[in-house]
């Protein structure tokens, strides 16, 4: 059993703190996710687990054993880059051999038994033979893939590995990743900036910033149950509206409307889903938050009985399965994603309307979610 333990995890880099203070715990097994903006500690993190980076402060388990000190090379750990950082002297075959050559812990029919059935995996019996030079993008990162594999780590730490392929390539290879993931079922910690990569790849997903885990949930309870405004900004694109309110008896009042806040809530998000446990408070400044296709166009025919807002259209963007339109209500900004093909034009006043149930409301000073 791979469990791996992260217990009160610090780095510093002389003033800069990198990682401070994250306690996690990751599932024998599990595909965890590690996504945050640049500069948020994800890939220190990541090189702590692999040993590359000696911890300032904390404890890192691996199936139960104390591995804080242990060397890389002790730590049964494969990790892949995302410049697949092969030699470009070898050929793809002699790049995945050539740990387990140098260990001396393989006899050579093991070597060629391994080497065979990650070239099945990977389909890449067709590199074995070639340089590096002689490959795409894709290619190498399956044949850094494959020299991960034969390793048989306890666990596979993916620092970024698709983000040097193109666009299309990106998605072919996560598909092959979480393919690879179900057959292999080895603990894999994968670090990246992409939501899209997190949201599709992890069985949960970490999302850090500031060197400080502000979440860690299943990627639907992330989109749906953000803890605070940093996760909502963060997950989901275009990214949720926030627009700033005062809560007063029970209603959100803005410049420009004064809607009432859904009954039922006001309680913490602690209730359902380990969030704080903030509480409002009558008069308190507070962040409305909805995503952009929560929003609807209010139907006058149907939608009488519902709160409406008022929003000027700015800018109309046609994106085929959707126009997203860019307006203001009053001196906030705000997204809508509606209908495509809708005849709104630039200028105009839309009134809007939403499902309550939908709404977030922010703490505006601390940014935690009261629901
Ligand atoms: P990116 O997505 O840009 O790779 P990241 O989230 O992986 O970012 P880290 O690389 O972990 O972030 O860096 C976290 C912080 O630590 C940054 O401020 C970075 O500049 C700093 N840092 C990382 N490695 C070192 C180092 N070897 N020496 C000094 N500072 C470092």
């Amino acid at each position: 059993m791979t469990t791996v333990t992260l217990q009160n995890l610090h780095k510093e880099f002389g003033d800069v703190v990198a990682v401070n203070g994250i306690d996690l715990e990751i599932n024998h097994g599990e595909f965890l996710v590690i996504v945050g903006p640049s500069g948020c500690g994800k890939s220190t993190t990541l090189r702590l687990l692999a040993g590359l980076e000696s911890t300032t402060d904390g404890r890192i388990e691996m199936g139960g054993r104390d591995v804080t000190t242990v060397e890389p090379k002790d730590r049964n750990v494969a990790m892949v880059f995302q410049n697949y950082a092969l030699y470009p002297h070898m050929t793809g075959r002699r790049n995945i051999t050539f740990g387990m050559k140098s260990s001396g812990d393989f006899t050579d029919e093991e070597i060629d038994r391994r080497v065979t059935e990650a070239a099945d995996t990977l389909d890449i019996a067709d590199l074995l033979d070639r340089k590096p030079d002689a490959m795409s993008g894709g290619e190498r990162q399956r044949v850094a893939l494959g020299r991960a594999i034969v390793r048989d780590p306890d666990a596979f730490l993916m620092d970024e590995p698709l983000s040097n392929l193109d666009a299309k390539l990106r998605i072919q290879m996560r598909a092959e990743l979480a393919r690879l993931h179900s057959t292999l079922e080895t603990t894999t910690v994968y670090v990246t900036h992409d939501q899209t990569e997190a949201m599709t790849l992890g069985e949960r997903v970490v999302v850090m910033n500031d060197g400080q885990i502000m979440q860690v949930d299943e990627p639907q309870v992330l989109y749906d149950f953000p803890e605070n405004r940093f996760v909502a900004e963060f997950i989901g694109d275009p990214a949720m509206n926030m627009i700033p309110v005062d809560v007063k008896d029970g209603r959100a009042i803005h410049e420009t409307f004064d809607i009432p806040l859904p009954s039922g809530n006001g309680q913490p998000k602690s209730n359902q889903n380990g969030a704080g446990d903030a509480q409002i408070t009558d008069g308190q400044r507070a962040i409305l938050g909805i995503r952009p296709e929560d929003l609807h166009l209010s139907d006058p025919q149907t939608n009488d009985e519902l709160p409406t807002i008022d929003a000027e259209v700015n800018v109309r963007e046609p994106l085929g399965d959707s126009l997203l339109l860019h307006c203001s209500i009053g001196n906030t900004s705000c997204n809508i994603q509606a209908e495509p093909r809708m005849p709104i034009t630039a200028g105009e006043t839309v009134s809007v309307t939403y499902d309550p149930a939908r709404l977030h409301l922010f703490d505006a000073e601390t940014g935690e979610a009261f629901y």
